[in-house]
């Protein structure tokens, strides 16, 4: 125990370092998506969250969207817990043949127009898991996707600048 107390105390984290609060991109980033949110939308999308079989790495990213660096909410751009109160759905990871009519179902519930993003590699091409038999494919392979933001995983900066493109700016 003592061991484990002295070793924590020495080494460094292991966590990151956060982002900078003066990160020049993204003031630029968030100020363009402010502009774009309110010509669009009225201050108002809402999104729908969906793992179709992520490492749940994207899922860290895509939360981060909501802490106080980026804070999402600022723009009028929400997480929602239903389908039927979404806009958009953020579909990650490769569509596992277990989440194929989970997805399926998600998209009919959103109500139209809707739009569908495929955050990280996964689920743009399969990624890592591309040809596992576990895996239906990318996410196009089932529901039509409108944008799509490669990187494994995304950055939170990616993932905003993706829903700048979404939002037409
Ligand atoms: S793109 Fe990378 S981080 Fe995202 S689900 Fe696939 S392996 Fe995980």
């Amino acid at each position: 125990m003592r061991k484990i107390l002295l070793e924590s105390l020495l080494r460094r984290p292991v966590t990151d370092r956060p982002p900078a609060l003066d990160d020049a991109e993204l003031t630029a980033l968030a100020a363009r998506i402010d502009v774009a949110a309110r010509r669009h939308l009225g201050r108002s999308l809402a999104i729908r969250e969906v793992d179709a079989g992520s490492c749940n790495g994207c899922e860290l990213e895509i939360n981060a969207l909501q802490n106080a660096v980026y804070d999402l909410e600022r723009f009028g751009l929400h997480f929602v817990a239903s389908p039927r109160h979404a806009d958009v759905l953020l579909v990650t990871g490769p569509v596992t043949k277990n989440m194929r009519i989970a997805l399926e179902r998600t998209y009919e519930a959103v109500p139209a127009p809707k739009w569908v993003i495929a955050a990280g590699d996964c689920a743009v091409s399969g990624g890592l898991f591309a040809g596992s038999y576990a895996c239906v494919g990318p996410v196009a392979a089932v529901v039509p996707v409108s944008l799509e933001i490669p990187g494994c995983p995304p950055t939170p900066t990616e993932l905003l600048r993706g829903l700048l493109t979404l939002l037409g700016s």
